[in-house]
């Protein structure tokens, strides 16, 4: 059962001499609840195929299917809404509103869907990930592990069938890496999610079921791993 088909990707920043050729043909496809790691010297490309992926940057050429639908011939509008519905985005920053409670920020998606968020799941969730207790606290009382766990439950609010996670980069953040890692791990296994994590800690990645190596742009290795997943 695949769930993400790419053919021919590619995505080039500016024109002439200040050409970036971010991803130079890239061919990749994911089956459900796959859990792959895409790792990567700086530059290389991830954040740009994650950002292709998850609808909100659009490639120079090539194609993009995600639950069979080519994500590109959609109008931004319906892409919106597409992307709400079956990609779930946990971004570096957090991105989270302080003036909002953890309920209020792990609604938020419904909200903007003009949608009753879904309460018994969001507490499933907030259970699942070990932030129940916090749900009254706002988002500048919690730590950065914790802003991270709303990060994720935020992004699983709307049941999307996929995962898309761009890790904190830089040592001090290792210890939030370690813990997106362990958080998407328990989207896969509770909430049937199919994983993208971007990484560049190959320690992390080694977890995962399937590490993608990118280099300038193209994929160098692709290889299957053990995982975690019982
Ligand atoms: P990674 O996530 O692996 O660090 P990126 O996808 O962020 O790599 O970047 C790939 C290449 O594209 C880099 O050379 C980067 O400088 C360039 N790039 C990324 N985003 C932009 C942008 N918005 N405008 C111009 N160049 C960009
Ligand atoms: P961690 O080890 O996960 O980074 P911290 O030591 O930063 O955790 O935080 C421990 C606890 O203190 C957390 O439960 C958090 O909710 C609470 N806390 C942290 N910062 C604040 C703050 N500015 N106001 C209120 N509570 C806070």
């Amino acid at each position: 059962d695949i769930i993400v088909e790419i053919k021919g990707l590619e995505k080039t920043y500016g024109k002439n001499e200040a050409e970036t050729k971010a991803i130079q043909g890239i061919d990749l496809t994911i089956a459900r609840e796959e859990f792959v790691s895409i790792v990567g010297k700086s530059g290389s490309g991830k954040s740009t195929l994650l950002n292709i992926i998850g609808g909100l940057e659009r490639p120079t050429s090539g194609e993009v299917q995600i639950e069979g639908t080519n994500l590109f011939d959609m109008k931004d509008t319906s892409r919106t809404i597409f992307r709400r519905k079956h990609i779930g985005y946990v971004f570096q920053f957090f991105n989270l509103i302080p003036e909002m409670t953890v309920y209020e920020n792990i609604c938020l998606p419904s909200y903007l869907d003009h949608k009753d968020p879904d309460e018994d799941f969001i507490q499933t969730v907030m259970e699942k990930l070990g932030i129940y207790e916090k749900k009254g606290k706002y988002a500048t009382e919690l730590s950065g592990g914790e802003q991270q766990r709303v990060a994720v439950a935020r992004a699983l609010s709307l049941k999307p069938s996929i995962l898309l996670a761009d890790e904190p980069s830089g040592n001090l953040d290792k210890k939030n890496g370690e813990q997106l890692l362990e958080l998407m791990l328990l989207s896969q296994r509770y909430f049937d999610q199919t994983i993208l994590l971007v990484t560049h800690d190959l320690e992390i990645a080694r977890l995962s079921q399937r590490m993608i190596v990118l280099e300038d742009g193209k994929i160098i290795s692709d290889t299957a791993l053990e995982g975690e997943k019982s």
